[in-house]
């Protein structure tokens, strides 16, 4: 990774995690989601609105470590207003991302500020914290009631 690439990645998870933008959760939900990461402690509540095929709102909710904290946050500004074929897509790419080789140049293709997540790839227990929000988002769009657990 590069000393940039480095840098955004400290800059972003600290303050997003300081500061979590979509913070609470929507009284008039479609959906909702509970997620755990037991290695870590991470918990996630997200709820969501949907208007047609389209993620219109997205809150969480919970406590966890800073990387879970700051990917949720990170996530729901990255999701908001997209199709959920769209929201797919970026989690396959982002869960890419994460799981490919700490030598492997980062694919940070249209992932956006995301792509700074490729920070967590020299630690693979931090992936898991990386992708609560994400497997959580999943299975509240695919109305699955089973908490989502990242083991
Ligand atoms: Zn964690």
């Amino acid at each position: 990774m590069t000393s940039e690439l480095r840098e955004l990645y400290q800059t972003l998870i600290l303050d997003h995690n300081r500061n979590p933008r979509n913070f609470g959760s929507l009284e008039d939900a479609d959906r909702s989601a509970d997620g755990f990461n037991p290695l870590c402690g991470d918990k996630i509540h997200l709820t969501l609105k949907l208007r047609g095929d389209v993620v219109e709102d997205v809150r969480f909710e919970g406590s966890g470590c800073a990387i879970s904290t700051a990917s949720a946050s990170l996530m729901t500004q990255a999701v908001r207003n997209r199709p959920v074929a769209e929201v797919t897509r970026l989690f396959e790419r982002f869960h890419r991302l994460v799981t490919s080789d700490a030598a492997d140049p980062v694919n940070g293709q249209d992932l956006g500020k995301l792509a700074v997540f490729a920070g967590v790839r020299q630690f693979p227990v931090r992936v898991k914290c990386a992708t609560l929000a994400w497997h959580t988002l999943k299975n509240a769009l695919e109305g699955r009631s089973e908490p989502a657990r990242t083991e």
